[in-house]
């Protein structure tokens, strides 16, 4: 039984491997793959006498493609060794530590030194350097034969075709391995292109960057934007100057490729004395003592990692002193002195149920895919966005297939790609409704927009609930217990029609209806009253922005309040007036003149006003508003006294601006504990960052 799974496994990892490795175009998810490479390994470490040469356990990549020249590898390329958890980085440590502890290689405290590096996710390839002038350049293949791709690796402007410095400072021979991949941003527009022009879309940069680099016109691979950085070596000989000798020990390939004479006995020397012949090699690195130190660099890099211009999928571990490696040696497709530590998965495959129809506050229609419950990016995603029609026929989704989802950081998850073979006989074509799923509306599309509206306004339930849902928000009414649960049923009951009907809720009839709905206890009625009745003044700004004029955020809300100061002023300004506003622009200036035009809204406002809410203009002391005038602020991670939405509310008294992302315009990061890649991006653009006390003290001056 077991035998037979384990063939089971070996032919679909080597369909697999042939699908990614060969044509560039993965039809698992590597979350699947690596589960079922696990499984693989468990089973044959069960039965060590079913292990053979050819089991994917023992081989790395997948031989090349007949379309390129071969070139044997003179130090064969292996893959890592996997780790998902901390207790497998524990245990790598241990094993690390007890074989260096019988070769002397460690003290009494058996803390061993380790360079951490960022696991680019792009692929292997070796530059073959001769007298400093680049001769020959491959990919990894399997690991012994690889393809040549010299043209096409010389179209990389990052990669030297000649080393730095003079001549009297060349190795005789330096074979340079290192990852070629490409940013994020060029993987979009690269994507973007091929989609004009019909061709195939690529699921994510790294096969796109191995698709791009394996083409038979290096021409094509010139227009695609490569990147490249330098993290170890193979074949290195005649260094000039002083070098160590790293005498071979257990080494299985270093027999007939000698490496002693290396300018450095530790692999980060190495990397600086790489970067110092004019190799890109990425700062994302360092030394580091023991099994923490390695998880702490893990944890920092899982967050910095959104806001780094490329992809990592984790991070390599490697044994720094090259003596120590070489003890260490090689199992049959990995150095024992390295580990990849992995992030965990934030592409699956999953299957499409359903292709539904959500309708926004301002009516916007946008296709949701209802998937397969899937586990990525550390959550369960069950639906994920088309954003719009276009967006929809370009990925050409239908319901039964198979596609990849991704999920990245707080990002709403989103399909990036079909698996086109995996794709049910008949599946319908995506087609955008005619009328509202919610209210039978026609639907329309503006000339030049991408959404399709719902033409129904506040008669649509689905816009009326939406609408009651931001009105009732945090940041605008605050009316804390009413949530979309509450709001759905409320329209669904007829008990709320149009905003104003929020203010009737404490009558009797009202209340006796509330009672009756499911979830509703005496307590928690009255804390929603209570609630109720607390927004009935709110401040001017949070009612502006309750309303849910398009095109007018937090800060906008903010501006028309401290301007014109209450809500006639704001009812009776006409186009000139608001562009006269500092930061008001003309988009923002005929929404909102087209707001106030509307009789059904103003018929709205003065339902609230008979019902008594009555907004309050906003009290800012002049002086204050000086303080932070046209300063932007962004404020990430978890403040000791305040929450981030007070923090904002001070910022914003104080006539500054809160931004969610870092840019050159930032003024300063009020940033708090766990702060992750905004603190970061913040540090690399060297924007003032600040802590609590000193953000309360900026107030204060
Ligand atoms: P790997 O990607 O797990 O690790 C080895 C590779 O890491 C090296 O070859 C090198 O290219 C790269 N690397 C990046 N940064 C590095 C650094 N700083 N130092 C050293 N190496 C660095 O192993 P692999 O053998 O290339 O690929 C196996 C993985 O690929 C699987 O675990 C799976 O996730 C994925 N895969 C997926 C499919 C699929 O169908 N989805 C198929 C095959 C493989």
């Amino acid at each position: 039984m077991s035998l037979d799974r384990v063939k089971q496994l070996r032919l679909a990892l080597e369909a697999y491997n042939r699908a990614y490795y060969q044509e560039d175009n993965p039809t698992v998810s590597d979350a699947q793959y690596d589960a079922l490479m696990r499984e693989l390994e468990a089973l044959e470490a069960e039965h060590p006498e079913w292990i053979t040469a050819q089991s994917p356990t023992q081989r790395v990549g997948s031989a090349p493609v007949g379309s390129f020249a071969s070139v044997r590898h003179a130090v064969p390329m292996l893959s890592l060794a996997n780790a998902f958890d901390s207790q497998d980085v524990f245990a790598f440590d241990k094993r690390v530590a007890d074989t260096l502890a019988v070769a002397g290689l460690v003290g009494l405290d058996r803390q061993v030194d380790y360079i951490a590096e960022y696991k680019f996710d792009g692929l292997a390839v070796s530059l073959r350097y001769e007298h400093g002038i680049l001769v020959q350049a491959s990919t990894r293949g399997d690991g012994t034969t690889g393809e040549e791709v010299s043209s096409n690796i010389r179209t990389i402007k990052a990669i030297p075709l000649c080393l730095a410095g003079s001549p009297d400072q060349w190795p005789a021979v330096l074979e340079v391995r290192g990852e070629v991949l490409m940013y994020r941003q060029d993987f979009e527009a690269l994507n973007q292109r091929q989609l004009q022009k019909g061709e195939k879309q690529f699921v994510n940069p790294r096969n796109a960057a191995a698709g791009s680099l394996r083409q038979l016109d290096p021409r094509i691979t010139a227009t695609r934007h490569l990147r490249f950085f330098a993290y170890g070596w193979g074949e290195i000989s005649g260094v000039p100057g002083k070098t160590v000798a790293v005498e071979p020990q257990h080494d299985l390939f270093a027999l007939d490729t000698p490496q002693e004479g290396l300018p450095s006995d530790t692999q980060a020397g190495m990397l600086d004395w790489m970067a110092s012949l004019g190799l890109p090699v990425n700062q994302g690195r360092q030394v580091l003592r023991g099994a923490d130190a390695l998880l702490a660099f893990y944890h920092q890099a899982e967050q910095d990692r959104a806001s780094l211009p490329f992809e990592i999928d984790g991070i390599v571990y490697k044994v720094n002193a090259l003596r120590a490696q070489q003890t260490l040696g090689y199992v049959s497709r990995a150095p024992r002195f390295a580990l990849a530590h992995k992030f965990p998965a934030q592409e699956e495959t999953t299957r499409v149920e359903e292709i539904d129809f959500q309708v926004g506050r301002t009516g916007v229609v946008t296709p949701v895919v209802r998937l397969q419950p899937v586990f990525v990016g550390g959550v369960t995603v069950t639906n994920a966005t088309l954003h719009n029609e276009d967006e929809a026929r370009r990925k050409d989704v239908r319901v039964g297939d198979t596609v990849f989802v991704r999920r990245a950081g707080d990002v709403i998850p989103e399909v990036v790609a079909v698996v086109l073979d995996k794709r049910p006989e008949g599946a319908p074509v995506f087609a955008m409704p005619t009328s509202c799923p919610a209210c039978g509306s026609a639907l329309e599309r503006l000339p030049g927009e991408v959404a399709w509206r719902c033409t129904g306004g506040l008669f649509c339930s689905a816009q009326l609930k939406q609408t009651l849902i931001h009105a009732a928000s945090r940041k605008a009414l605050d009316i804390e217990g009413l949530g979309d649960k509450l709001v759905e049923q409320l329209v669904d009951e007829k008990l709320i029609t149009s905003l104003a009907d929020i203010f009737k809720l404490h009558r009797e009839a009202e209340q006796a209806r509330l009672l009756a709905l499911p979830r509703m206890g005496k307590k928690s009625l009255e804390n929603l009253l209570a609630a109720i009745e607390r927004a009935r003044e709110p401040d001017l700004d949070r009612f502006i922005f309750a309303l849910g004029i398009r095109h007018v955020g937090e800060t906008t809300a903010r501006d028309l309040a401290l301007a014109l100061g209450s809500l006639e002023a704001l009812r009776q300004a006409d186009q000139e007036r608001l562009l006269a506003i500092n930061e008001v622009g003309p988009v923002v200036a005929a929404s909102v003149h087209h707001f106030f035009q509307e009789p059904h809204n103003l018929a709205v406002l003065q339902e609230l006003h008979e019902l008594g809410v009555q907004p309050k203009a906003l009290e800012v002391a002049t002086a204050q508003v000086q303080t932070l005038s046209g300063k932007t602020f962004v404020i990430t991670g978890t403040l000791p006294s305040m929450s981030r939405e007070q923090a904002t509310q001070r910022v914003l008294e104080a006539g500054g601006k809160v931004s969610g992302s870092v840019s050159k315009k930032t003024a300063y990061v009020l940033a708090g504990a766990e702060a992750g890649s905004k603190l970061a991006r913040a540090e690399e653009l060297g924007i003032p960052v600040l802590d609590e006390a000193q953000f309360l003290a900026l107030l204060e001056a």
